[in-house]
């Protein structure tokens, strides 16, 4: 690893002050696990970091009327156990505890989750290897090789990384928005407007400054909570990262679909909303048949490449499966 700086300012403004006085580079870290990892491997190579695991006013979690408030540095398996979260917003809950292993998400932050990038094993494989987001204008030896994690959707001739996080897909579910600091002021951005997909410019995954700050994630409540899931199909069923997953809430009366989100996780470069299969279900009876048209739709997109398209067909019964679930949610 190479050296750096490590900063740990005191307070929420001292670590606003140190990001706008930050040199070029500078990352905040929160509970490391994943920023340390690249530094490890030479990914990144911050000239210095700004600590923020320990400020008491990022580590909130408040359960209000109208929206659920979780502090950027909340820890995972905090926000997962809130009962508030496990109650009446199953697929919250599930997305986290599905995610890492539990001294992970001791350690790791809701908000450093958000940022964490991918899991592409040519991007953290080392300069032997092209890479347009690592060293843009590389290529992208992930195209035509080992693709079989690789994305589906949102991807470009330059870049076709899955977006591995779990918790941004159940997020996007329910319209959750994060609200930001920098010295620019607080601006709030829509957690559908966080990450982008690659084009030509796969360096850039998100829409935050390098010296900006997530403060806190909001969840406007929603009836569709109770009646949500977040369906994960993985190599082994802890502690690996996606190959197809599902968020999906609804609301369901006398046997037919009211209110509908369907999200999808580990098969698109960023997490993805799947909005014409929502269309679809919505005023529909919830039957076998109609939950798998929901699915073949969410996946009408997909551009295969050479050892990934067995996963169209996992997301569309993933997608499926997940309908079920939530309907039997929603109509308990
Ligand atoms: C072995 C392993 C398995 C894993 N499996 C899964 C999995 O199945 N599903 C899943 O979703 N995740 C998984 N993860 C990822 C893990 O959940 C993330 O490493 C973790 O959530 C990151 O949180 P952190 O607080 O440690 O962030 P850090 O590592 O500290 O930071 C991550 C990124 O976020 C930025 N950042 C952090 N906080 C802020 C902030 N407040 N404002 C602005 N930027 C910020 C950092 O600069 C950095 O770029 C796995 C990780 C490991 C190591
Ligand atoms: S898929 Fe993206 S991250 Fe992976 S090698 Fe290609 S350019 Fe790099």
């Amino acid at each position: 690893m190479r050296p750096f700086a490590y900063f740990a300012p005191g307070s929420l403004s001292g670590a606003v002050a140190a990001l706008r006085d930050a040199v070029p580079g500078t990352k905040v870290l929160a509970g490391g696990t994943t920023l340390y990892d690249l530094m490890k491997l030479g990914v990144e190579t911050p000239p210095a970091v700004i600590d923020v695991h320990r400020l008491p006013e990022l580590a909130t979690i408040d359960a209000g009327e109208r929206e659920l408030v979780f502090g950027a540095g909340a820890r995972m398996a905090d926000v997962a156990e809130h009962p508030a979260v496990r109650d009446g917003y199953p697929a919250l809950a599930e997305s986290l505890w599905r995610a890492a292993s539990q001294q992970l998400r001791n350690m790791a932050t809701v908000g450093g989750n958000l940022l964490q990038r991918t899991r592409c094993s040519y991007f953290r494989g080392g300069s032997e290897f092209a890479c347009n987001k690592r060293e843009p204008g590389s290529g992208c030896a992930a195209r035509g090789g080992h693709d079989r994690t690789h994305a589906l959707l949102g991807t470009s001739d330059a870049c076709i990384a899955t977006y591995p996080g779990d918790w941004a897909i159940a997020l996007l579910a329910f319209d959750a928005v994060v609200d930001v600091a920098g010295p620019r002021g607080d601006r709030t951005v829509p957690l559908a407007g966080l990450h982008v997909e690659p084009g030509d410019d796969p360096a850039r995954e998100h829409t935050l400054a390098a010296d900006e700050l997530i403060l806190r994630i909001r969840v406007p409540v929603t009836p569709a909570g109770r009646g949500s899931t977040y369906l994960k199909i993985r190599d082994r069923e802890s502690y690996a990262f996606a190959l197809a997953s599902a968020a999906v809430a609804l609301t369901v009366e006398d046997g037919v679909v009211g209110d509908c989100r369907i999200a999808l996780g580990g098969v698109a470069t960023r997490p993805w909303r799947a909005t014409e299969a929502e269309r679809v279900l919505r005023g529909a009876p919830l039957t076998p048949g109609n939950a798998r048209r929901a699915g073949e739709i969410a996946f009408a997109g997909a551009r295969p490449g050479t050892h990934n398209g067995f996963r169209i067909e996992l997301g569309i019964r993933t997608v499926a499966d997940a309908v079920r679930t939530a309907g039997e949610r929603a109509a308990r």
